[in-house]
């Protein structure tokens, strides 16, 4: 049951029950709930003007921080930027140069780069990060594929490489004898008198005077085509060094190799002996390129002192030192 509230009547001098009237009771709730925002107000007042700081301090000290990390990811696109320009440089302008390539035009190294817009999906927002974000994908897209380029030339160059050093290795280079067994160099390439029909024919190899016995060298890598003996060379061998180059020893006492052997620049193919149509113990080569004999002298180890290496040419021209015929 409601409890009745009372008040004293000065007039009737006595109490008397309050009766409220519904205008009363509309300002007592109207008042009450006015008290009660005012109430919830200053709470929630008190409550951002405590907590929102802490929330922006942290978002700030969040914000710096990958700022920092941003700024740190941008100096190490800008240095691998510049590491990968550093390489295209020494490609082109080393190695390309040393192996004799021509170096790859600019416009395959920027093939791929430009075209449709791969990132179109990306590009939501026109806000500065968004296209800050944006550019570092374009940067990374475009440096992955100076990357593959880069790569692609590497292995390129590795068998331009191969392919030159197995040229490197073939090519008769070196003397087919020990300079330390070599008596002395007699008839050259070219034309002499024949000892025997004292007439001009052609000497198509260098002879080179040994001890009998004394081992003769592959010039070269390659592949033995011919161990044979004729009546004119003796015993003689022939190399197949590829690229167009072939050498021919003669006058052999004996060969130690046999026909579709590999072999190796230095490796012992025979010894000095004077068979066939020989005068004195001596090897006569032969360096053969394209089908033609060519000079041989040009082609021996540049390892001979520029002394060693004019006798050499002095007694090549000597065609009256006659070894063979
Ligand atoms: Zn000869």
């Amino acid at each position: 049951m409601a409890k009745i509230k009372f008040t004293y009547n000065t007039e009737t001098c006595r109490y008397e029950p309050v009766i409220l009237k519904p205008k009363h009771v509309m300002s007592n709730i109207a008042g009450f709930l006015g008290v009660s925002l005012m109430i919830a107000l200053g709470i929630t007042y008190a409550y951002h003007s405590y907590f929102t700081p802490v929330k922006e301090t942290r978002l700030l000290v969040e914000n710096h921080d990958i700022k920092a990390q941003w700024d740190l990811l941008d100096h190490n696109i800008t240095s691998l930027t510049d590491e990968i320009k550093q390489l295209e440089i020494r490609d082109d302008n080393i190695y390309r140069t040393i192996l004799d390539v021509e170096p790859i035009a600019s416009t395959v190294r920027q093939a791929g780069v430009g075209g449709s817009d791969p990132f179109q999906d990306i590009n939501t927002s026109d806000t500065r990060e968004s296209e800050m974000v944006l550019n570092t994908y374009k940067v990374l897209d475009k440096l992955k594929k100076q990357m593959y380029i880069q790569t692609r030339s590497y292995d390129d160059l590795e068998k331009i490489l191969d392919e030159k050093q197995r040229m490197w290795n073939s090519k008769p280079a070196i003397y087919p004898l020990n300079y330390k067994d070599i008596r002395r160099t007699g008839s050259g390439f070219g034309w002499r008198s024949h000892p025997i029909f004292k007439r001009l024919k052609f000497h198509s190899g260098l002879d080179i005077s040994a001890a009998h016995g004394k081992p003769i060298y592959a010039t070269g890598d390659g592949i033995i085509t011919t161990t044979r003996y004729s009546k004119s060379y003796g015993n003689v061998v022939y190399i197949d060094h590829d690229f167009g180059y072939e050498t021919r020893y003669a006058h052999m006492s004996a060969f130690t190799v046999k026909e579709g052997q590999t072999v190796k620049r230095g490796d012992v193919i025979g010894y000095i002996g004077s068979t066939g149509w020989s005068t004195s113990p001596h090897v006569h080569y032969e360096l053969v390129h394209n089908g033609k004999h060519i000079d041989p002298v040009p082609y021996l180890n540049k390892n001979l002192s520029e002394e060693e290496l004019e006798k050499i040419i002095e007694a090549s021209n000597e065609h009256d030192l006659v070894m063979d015929y």
